[in-house]
């Protein structure tokens, strides 16, 4: 069957919050980042918070280049039992990420900009609500910006166009399962 080909009288870029405190959040960011890709679109990810556990699209997403653009800034999530790095240390590789985010928000050469775990960065202080707020005044007004992470600002909910919250029914670790590849990282 011929496919159609949407496209919207009007573009528009949205920002778009992944909140909430079950699993699916990061997921569903790199789905996005996925489809987007399959159109041609440019797309830059972030991951605050990141970079201690090696997660299956540290290397699928780099096979999604040049469309899709990756980058993993910091030292796991702060403050969970067995990270080892103390809070001036997250919260300085939280500031570095912010840095980065403004670059390519205002490099105008994204489509999407994916800024996973900014939600929970903000939460708990490495990175400070103007600062975000900045971040979405910034953007372009055709660029997408997608914030991921539980806990998100209600400031920020506010000012989204689309905010989901992904609610814990259960998770397998609730039932003494260990985290499992593919599914959880
Ligand atoms: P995912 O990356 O799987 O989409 P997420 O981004 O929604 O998850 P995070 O808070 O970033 O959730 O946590 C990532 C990791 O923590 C994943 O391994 C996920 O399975 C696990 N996790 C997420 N939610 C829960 C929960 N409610 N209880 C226990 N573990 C969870
Ligand atoms: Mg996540």
């Amino acid at each position: 069957m011929e496919k159609t080909y949407l496209e919207p009288k009007e573009k528009k870029g949205l920002l778009v919050v992944l909140t909430g405190d079950g699993k699916g959040k990061t997921t569903s960011a790199l789905g996005m980042a996925l489809r987007a890709a399959g159109h041609g679109m440019k797309v830059c990810m972030i991951q605050f918070m990141k970079g201690d556990i090696h997660s299956g699209e540290l290397d699928s997403l780099p096979r999604l280049a040049p469309e899709v653009e990756f980058h993993v800034m910091g030292k796991g999530f702060c403050g969970i039992m067995g990270n080892p790095y103390k809070f001036p240390e997250h919260r300085e590789d939280a500031q570095k990420a912010i840095g980065l985010s403004k670059e390519k928000i205002a490099s105008g050469s994204y489509d999407i900009v994916i800024l996973d775990e900014i939600n929970n960065s903000l939460m708990l202080h490495l990175v400070d609500l103007p600062q975000v707020l900045e971040l979405i005044d910034s953007k372009p007004p055709l660029m997408h910006l997608v914030l991921t992470g539980r806990d998100a600002h209600p400031e920020i909910i506010k000012r989204a166009h689309t905010v989901s919250e992904v609610r814990e029914i259960k998770h397998a670790m609730g039932q003494g399962i260990e985290p499992q590849k593919g599914i959880d990282y």
